[in-house]
């Protein structure tokens, strides 16, 4: 061997040469070794067999180019090794001329680099991963080092802030896609960064060109060593789903809050197992818990009405023994007033075989009370339509006094006829003023039985507001008066002391008054039909209701006679209405009275006195005067 080859073999490079045809004809010993074979199995093209078969073709085609060209060049390709293992080599041709300039030999190296090819490919790799992560996770990364001015941004930040991957980022540029409202609470982040170093993490909006609102978070961390100049890496990361989302679990578990107090129900769970129980916000309040007690069966059967006790255990027990979903309303007290509330719930089988309770609980007190008070207004109208129809009857009973009346007159002037005859008709005349007396006594009999039917209606007597016993009058009368194309301006007092007496009596008195009023206006045009209806308080604690009307008014003289029964000056009067109202009204202690009113139409009003004034009906008798 001579001195130069061994001096080959001593590089820890792989060596060796060709003849100009591009075949083999030396390998140093490195390359023999690598490869684990002899010269004699390599020389010509047989090395090429070490060759990757994803690398050969390639390589040949480079060699072959250099070797027509005649110019150094290089190439990357995997060996394979003795032990079977592939590493990447930088293949180097050199090719030494002759003087005619025609290639005489070629002379290479190999250099191993496999550990950088690896590096490259992992750090690809890993680039990759990092690009692809930015993507998923909509994340840029940032450096950045204010004293040089330098920015760099991953192709993420350019998506995130929408620039195309070819502008060169500076903070000027961030700055501009910065929402006009963000902008100046992000400038000073930023300038307090470049000063101080410190770090960021804020969260601000992004106004794109297009109008796109996009809601971003950047967080920047100061790698420096040097205080004076701050270097930051970070990353910005789009937040804008995650933001909206937000936004929207809040407004729906505001809506969801709203709604429940609104509709003023509570929800619940009841894990039937374990008897852990969660009340919503509202539930809370409904119970009169503070929001944030534990509630337990305890507190819960603390808030319930006695009565009712046994109820709720009772479906709470169906519900332990695997019964329906539970529906049942029960009351509850709470700061002394009385709730009622309906619960409604729904039974839930879990798959590890535990049942859970999911309910709404409702407050119905309003409705409950609404009903109450419907069942009683619908009680007192039918009472009041047979105090009503004691108008009908009292005309039918005027109807027989009538007769009576008529006949007693008929009587008296025979009487007196057969008394002037001369000579006088005394049997005549007895025998007429006997049937004279039995016709009074019938009238008498007639008038009696009359008192009594008024007397049946005197009977509760009780603290009431006349101002919501007049509103449920008007509203009883509202279909009429629209009919009749009436406009009705109640003006109430707010200041209206209660009085005591019979409700319903007193609500056909201001009934009786509504009717004549709209009885008095039919002859109007519509525009001037028109009732005001007020009460007022009185210096001596009583109160006054009064109608005033637009209607046909009343005439001077007859006014004292209005309130005389049976008179009516209407075609189907009973002309007993404002007899009965005075009857009433004064069994009630007070006064009724009617004038007319300057323009035309008629004002009529009573009084009642205070609960209590000596001569207020605490000791009204049953009997009317
Ligand atoms: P009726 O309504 O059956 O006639 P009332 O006793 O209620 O019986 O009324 C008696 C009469 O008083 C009526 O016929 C009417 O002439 C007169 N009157 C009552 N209210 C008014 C009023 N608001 N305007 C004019 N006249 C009225």
């Amino acid at each position: 061997m001579s001195e130069r080859n061994k001096i080959v073999d001593a590089i820890p490079v792989m060596a060796w040469s060709c003849l100009p045809n591009g075949s083999a004809d030396y390998f140093n010993m490195h390359f023999l070794a690598y490869l684990g074979i002899t010269t004699e199995e390599a020389v010509g093209w047989k090395w090429m067999s070490a060759l990757h078969p994803d690398d050969a073709e390639q390589l040949k085609g480079i060699w072959l180019e250099l070797l027509k060209s005649g110019r150094r060049g290089e190439a990357e390709a995997r060996l394979r090794r003795s032990d079977g293992e592939y590493r990447w080599f930088l293949f180097r041709a050199n090719p030494v001329f002759a003087e005619d300039g025609s290639v005489v030999r070629w002379y290479g190296t190999n250099t191993d680099i496999d550990d950088r090819k690896r590096a490259e490919e992992e750090l690809r790799r890993t680039a990759a991963f990092l690009e692809q992560g930015q993507r998923l996770t909509q994340t840029g990364s940032v450096w950045w080092k204010p004293s040089s001015g330098q920015i760099y941004w991953s192709d993420g930040a350019y998506r995130v802030a929408g620039y195309p991957v070819t502008q060169k980022p500076t903070v000027n540029l961030i700055l501009d896609r910065c929402h006009p409202e963000d902008l100046p609470m992000v400038r000073e982040i930023v300038n307090r960064a470049i000063y101080d170093g410190t770090n960021m993490d804020l969260e601000h909006r992004l106004l794109l060109p297009d109008g796109e609102i996009k809601y971003v978070h950047v967080v920047l961390q100061n790698i420096s060593s040097d205080a004076a100049d701050p270097e930051f890496i970070g990353a910005v990361t789009d937040i804008t789903g995650r933001t909206i989302a937000d936004k929207k679990l809040r407004r729906s578990d505001v809506l969801l809050a709203e709604g429940q107090r609104i509709s003023m129900t509570g929800t619940f769970s009841w894990k039937v197992d374990s008897d852990e129980l969660a009340f919503s916000d509202e539930l809370n309040r409904i119970f009169g818990f503070d929001p944030d007690v534990v509630v337990d069966f305890d507190r819960i059967a603390a808030r319930v009405y006695e009565e009712d006790l046994e109820l709720l255990a009772k479906k709470m027990a169906e519900v332990r023994l695997g019964g329906d979903n539970p529906d049942y309303d029960i009351r509850l007290l709470v700061d002394g007033r009385i709730k009622y509330v309906r619960v409604v719930g729904r039974i839930v089988r879990h798959l590890d075989g535990t049942s859970e309770c999911i309910g709404a609980v409702q407050d119905v007190s309003a409705q409950r009370l609404a009903e109450q008070a419907r069942d009683r207004l619908r009680s007192e109208l039918a009472q009041l339509a047979r105090v009503m129809s004691l108008s009908t009857v009292a005309a039918s009973i005027a109807h027989e006094v009538n007769q009576p009346l008529a006949g007693i007159i008929t009587n008296a002037s025979t009487s007196l006829r057969m008394l002037a005859e001369t000579p006088p008709n005394v049997s005549g005349a007895i025998e007429t003023a006997r049937r004279t007396i039995r016709d009074v006594n019938r009238a008498a009999d007639v008038i009696v039985r009359l008192r009594t039917l008024f007397k049946r209606g005197v009977a509760t007597i009780e603290p009431l507001d006349l101002n919501a016993a007049a509103r449920e009058v008007i509203a009883l009368l509202t279909n009429d008066m629209q009919r009749s194309r009436i406009s009705l301006h109640s003006e109430f007092s707010g200041e209206l002391p209660l009085i005591v007496g019979d409700r319903v009596q007193l609500q056909q008195v201001v009934m009786n008054l509504l009717r004549n009023s709209i009885d008095a206006m039919a002859e109007n045009s519509p525009s001037s039909r028109k009732i005001v209806i007020r009460t007022e308080p009185e210096d001596d604690g009583g109160v006054q209701l009064t109608v005033t009307d637009t209607g046909s008014g009343l005439a001077t003289p007859e006014i004292e006679r209005l309130f005389d029964p049976f008179h009516t000056t209407k075609l189907y009067g009973m002309g007993i209405g404002l007899s009965v109202s005075r009857s009433i009204v004064e069994a009630h202690g007070g006064r009724i009275w009617a004038a007319p009113v300057s323009g035309g139409g008629a004002m009529f009003g009573f009084w009642i006195p205070g609960r209590d004034k000596p001569n207020s009906p605490s000791a009204m008798k049953a009997d009317p005067p």
